[in-house]
């Protein structure tokens, strides 16, 4: 029997992480971050629960990778540490891979590296054969599998084009040779599932960006998300066309372009030199690439965009240009900040919104998905990879081409099928949760300290300090303090005011009980601050024996 559960990454487009067991042995395909939400104060990432993972580990066999972006590898890291097991990977991920492990000190792992074109694997009982799909990251691939039940299909996300600008697009051939077998299901990407057509071919951006380019009297910056390795590459053409050397500026695309041109993904065509040298040059022969394409905090175009990067700074009549998704959760805000802090300092700005074709997705629309259902002619189908709205449309879609409804499987976070003699059943549904993960803390940030964060940040804190004696007697009057509350100066009266008042309530004299103390103060802070001033702080009462 092959059960195949959606542990994370159906109902989200983010955190992929999918298990397939057969004969007692299991196995992962992808392993990826979130992004926390506005809601979650502080948060770095969101990892998947990988409980039922750990609590299976016996039978764990291996990770699967389909492609180098975060919400597909990010989490890797994470998981080694509960369970040690080989890795396969594509050239290019793998080279992501290591470098990630030496940024989480990750050393003992085991990567074996497959060719997307040709190679076939085993991990455990299943046989996996890899084939080439189009992304906006080299080396992404979809898989199919040999399972103990037959055939199936697994494409995490795809588009169809044929023409990418690696020249390496979507390998009908191959898809086809092995969709030959009987096709048990197909799990497949549905963020694309309510556009019409196709989706656009990314070539014509170069054009677009040259265009732009060749209006700049000044330096041009451009930013693109550090894995879109064929936009930077049609970042360097555009640099070359119009007289100009290129910069990397930023960690994280300075590395990622050395490990695509170590490869041979990324040509730098004799145009790539180091800060240092482009001292030596004229303002109109320099195009920077800039690492940040979401405005995030701290990252190089923010610093650039804020005056605060120590070496690189824009100024009156310089250019910049966003060649990015303008849609991922949670970034429009940062992204709007940067744009006008740029177009403050007086930089031309090139942006989504100005709609200037200077982005395409790297998600198939509704042909890019039928022509899948097509060459694979499965018997079941999964969306993954897209919220519910694009399950929906993903389901919708299949209909409208004559796949009856019970043949596609909408499956939430821990959803299961179970796949017995070719009949698909749904399994009971496997409880998990978001971890976050802040600083070095894993998972030891849930609801309630999330709910302090957002009153700590609206509201502010409120500490009483009451001194009591041996015998459990106050001594003196309760002292208030508070942060982010209100300025202690031009609060002092109230706070003082409150003081004096506490005391009546908690009275002096005799042993008091400090449980009582403290709901005591709490209670009458709270209500008599809210009355006042109509602010609920948090309140924190410290009873000191002195
Ligand atoms: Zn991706």
């Amino acid at each position: 029997m092959l059960k195949f559960i959606a542990l994370s990454g159906t109902t989200s487009v983010t955190e992929n992480l999918y298990v397939y067991e057969a004969d007692n042995q299991m196995m992962i395909v992808d392993c990826g971050v979130g992004f926390p939400d506005l809601e979650m104060h502080g948060v770095d990432l969101v990892i998947p629960d990988f409980s039922y993972i750990i609590k299976n580990k016996e039978k764990l066999k291996g990770i699967v990778v389909s492609q180098g972006h975060e919400d597909h590898i990010g989490a890797i890291p994470f998981l080694l540490k509960e369970v040690n097991v080989p890795i396969w990977a594509a050239p290019l991920v793998t080279e992501f891979l290591k470098d990630k492990f030496e940024d989480y000190g990750v050393r003992d792992f085991t990567i074996n590296t497959f060719n997307v074109d040709n190679d076939e694997f085993k991990v455990g009982p299943f046989t996996v054969y890899p084939f080439r799909v189009t992304h906006s990251v080299p080396d992404t691939c979809g898989f199919a599998i040999d399972t103990p039940d037959g055939r199936i299909f697994h494409v995490p996300e795809h588009k169809m084009d044929q023409n990418p600008v690696d020249g390496k697009g979507f390998d009908t051939e191959r898809a086809k040779k092995l969709s030959e077998k009987e096709v048990l299901f197909l799990a497949s990407d549905c963020l694309g599932s309510n556009k019409p057509g196709y989706s656009p071919n990314e070539r014509s951006i170069e054009d677009k960006m040259l265009e732009i380019a060749k209006t700049a009297k000044n330096r041009i910056f451009a930013t693109a998300i550090s894995s879109n390795i064929g936009r930077f590459q049609q970042m360097i053409r555009v640099a070359k066309n119009t007289n100009r050397k290129v910069i990397f500026v930023g960690r994280s695309v300075q590395k990622k372009a050395e490990m695509a041109n170590k490869l041979g993904y990324l040509d730098y065509e004799d145009c790539v030199i180091g800060l240092g040298e482009a001292k030596k040059l004229s303002k109109s022969n320099l195009f920077y690439i800039v690492a940040g394409c979401y405005g995030q905090a701290g990252s190089s175009v923010y610093r650039i965009a804020t005056d605060a990067h120590e070496k690189v700074w824009v100024e009156e009549g310089d250019m910049m240009i966003f060649s990015a998704d303008p849609a991922p959760p949670y970034t429009k805000e940062s992204e709007d900040f940067v744009v006008d802090e740029l177009i403050d300092r007086g930089v031309d700005v090139h942006y989504y919104d100005l709609n200037e074709g200077l982005y395409v997705s790297g998600h198939g629309c509704q042909n890019d998905i039928l022509e899948l259902f097509k060459i694979t002619n499965p018997k079941y189908f999964i969306p993954i990879g897209g919220t519910i709205r694009f399950m929906n449309a993903y389901k919708k879609l299949a209909v409208a081409n004559g796949i009856e409804e019970n043949r596609v499987m909408l499956l939430k976070p821990g959803d299961n099928i179970s796949l017995n003699n070719g009949q698909a059943t749904k399994g009971q549904r496997i409880a998990t949760k978001e971890i976050l993960v802040h600083g070095l803390g894993v998972g030891d940030i849930g609801k309630v300290v999330l709910g302090d964060r957002a009153v700590l940040g609206n509201e502010g804190v409120v500490v009483v300090v009451i001194k009591v004696d041996s015998g459990g007697r106050m001594v003196g009057n309760p002292q208030i303090k508070s942060r982010g509350f209100v300025f202690e100066k031009l609060g002092s009266g109230l706070l003082r005011d409150a003081e004096k008042r506490l005391v009546r309530q908690i009275g002096k004299p005799g042993k008091l009980n400090q449980k009582t103390i403290e709901q005591t103060s709490l209670d009458y802070l709270e209500n008599f601050l809210f009355q006042k001033i109509g602010r609920r702080p948090m309140i924190l009462p410290v009873i000191v024996e002195v």
